[in-house]
């Protein structure tokens, strides 16, 4: 390492500037691969790893600083990284944050994970979150973390007494404690955008069917979408660009697209840019402190040339409804899969086959993972079909069609992404607390629409602040390039918590 490097500390280094480096040969793959395992072992009380395996990442870093020796470097050759464990890998244990599949090692890599790999990204280990990618505090994960005995939950680094969010919690608190430099995430419902609000971090979730779903252990098949969590838009436009693309053998609903650059608008200006605020988006539920920072980012907007439109989107209220009888219907049926017999955990003692189902069952899945089943299994079911399934699917429509309508008046829609700002480990004892934060959330997914999460301050408890962006479909550019701008004129991205 040269010793204009050695000033500045190799975690507070951007995935562009880190790929730019290892091209340059000024620090080696090997180098970071250990620096960023010594830091994730040094902060392991935060509880964001289920998985490392310092053999494994020592030898994809090696093969990366091989191939940067060589002159044959992709575009994240040597990069670090490390996967939400919703993501399954060949070479480290998959969970999915569930007791059904502890200690499974899949065969396969996921397509957003060999894409990544593809490019030259090393892989630092597997990252918590809830079970099955059902919540939003990542309280609901079954799986203890690395160098924990017990089960105790992802820690927010900006404190460490609240939760990161979810689903997607220990990607968050992995980039925000720079215990790598990028993560990826599944967003089904907000699980890209809620925990990165809550940690300070940015993340994209794409156009549903931008990534493959394939290797992605499911939830919500009509919703799940994987995207990057990292600092910024412009490390988040690079890794985008990296895992989505076609996979139409392997996922059904991907879409025939090529695989875009997303960093080449990055720099556009955003004059004349006309951003829709849903009123619907600033009602009674929005926490103060939440409000406040939002204005002031918007202020910035209007400052950089954006122009500011008053929007309507009204059924945002009804997409809770909607989304919490789509996603366990879907859910309810995808998991049907974890019967003892193929994969996964199968209950020890047992009379007969029903009971073998029935106690794996039991035994395998956590409580909210079964309240869900519970849920789609009765939506689902003759002659209640057509009372919820089927007017949810009615909405669902009716929602979409709402932002197809409210992008007539505007190019992209801005909100915040959670009422409040991260709440305490603990503090909702209710899951109908969970569930109703995550109202402006669920609007662009249940349309299948890209949305990010970027920081725009601090609230109550010196928490971050997340505002959101929605594009219509494949308006990631556009919306990359609205978050960069916004990251040159302001640094909220690059504040880090206390201590890390
Ligand atoms: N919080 C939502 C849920 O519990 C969204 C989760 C997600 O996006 N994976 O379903």
């Amino acid at each position: 390492m040269t010793n204009s490097l050695s000033t500045q500390s190799l975690h507070d280094l951007n995935v562009h500037d880190l790929a730019l480096l290892l091209k340059n040969k000024q620090v080696s793959s090997v180098e970071l691969a250990e620096h960023f395992l010594r830091r994730s072992h040094k902060h392991a009380q935060l509880g964001a790893y289920v998985a490392v395996d310092e053999a494994t990442t020592l030898a994809q870093a090696q093969a990366a600083d091989q191939r940067i020796a060589q002159g044959n470097a992709g575009a994240l050759e040597g990069v670090p990284i490390a996967h939400k464990d919703i993501f399954v890998t060949r070479d480290f244990v998959t969970t999915a944050g569930s007791r059904m599949l502890k200690g499974y090692r899949s065969p396969f890599d996921a397509t957003v994970v060999s894409k990544l790999a593809t490019d030259g990204a090393v892989t630092l280990g597997k990252l918590n979150c809830d079970e099955f990618a059902m919540g939003s505090s990542n309280e609901n994960s079954a799986i203890a973390p690395v160098g924990q005995e017990t089960v105790t939950p992802v820690r927010n680094p900006w404190n460490v007494e609240r939760i990161p969010g979810g689903s997607s919690g220990g990607s968050a608190t992995a980039v925000a404690a720079r215990l790598a430099p990028a993560a990826t995430g599944t967003d089904t419902g907000g699980s890209i955008r809620q925990p990165a609000a809550f940690c300070g971090i940015t993340g994209i979730k794409p156009t549903y069917g931008r990534a493959s779903r394939y290797g992605m252990v499911a939830f919500a098949s009509s919703l799940d979408q994987a995207g990057p969590m990292a600092r910024s838009a412009q490390d988040c436009a690079l890794l985008l660009s990296s895992l989505c693309g076609p996979d139409l053998d392997r996922d059904s609903t991907s879409l025939d697209m090529p695989a875009e650059d997303y960093s080449r608008k990055l720099n556009d200006s955003i004059e004349g840019l006309r951003i829709g605020i849903p009123k619907e988006f600033f009602g009674e539920g929005l926490a103060d402190d939440v409000r406040t920072a939002i204005d002031a980012a918007l202020k910035e907007y209007e400052k950089l040339g954006a122009k500011l439109v008053p929007i309507n989107l009204p059924r945002t209220a009804l997409s809770i409804p909607v989304y919490y009888i789509i996603a366990p219907a879907e859910a309810s049926s995808n998991l049907s899969r974890f019967d003892g017999v193929k994969f996964g955990h199968r209950a020890k003692n047992y009379t007969d086959l029903a009971d073998m189902y029935k106690k794996t069952r039991a035994e395998g899945f956590g409580d909210e993972v079964k309240r869900r089943i519970m849920i789609g299994t009765y939506v689902l079911s003759h002659g209640y079909y057509d009372a919820y399934y089927l007017q949810a699917q009615k909405i669902r429509r009716m929602i979409a069609d709402d932002f197809q309508n409210a992008f007539k008046q505007c190019d992209l829609i801005a909100g915040p992404v959670a009422p409040t700002v991260a709440w305490k480990i603990g503090a909702h004892k209710d899951p109908l607390a969970d569930y109703l934060a995550d109202i402006f959330t669920l609007p662009g997914s249940l349309a299948g629409l890209p949305g990010m999460s970027v920081p725009v301050g601090f609230g109550e408890g010196g928490m971050p602040v997340g505002m959101q962006l929605l594009g219509s479909y494949f308006q990631e550019a556009r919306l990359l390039n609205a978050a960069h701008r916004f990251q040159q004129a302001t640094d909220w991205h690059a504040r880090k918590p206390e201590g890390f």
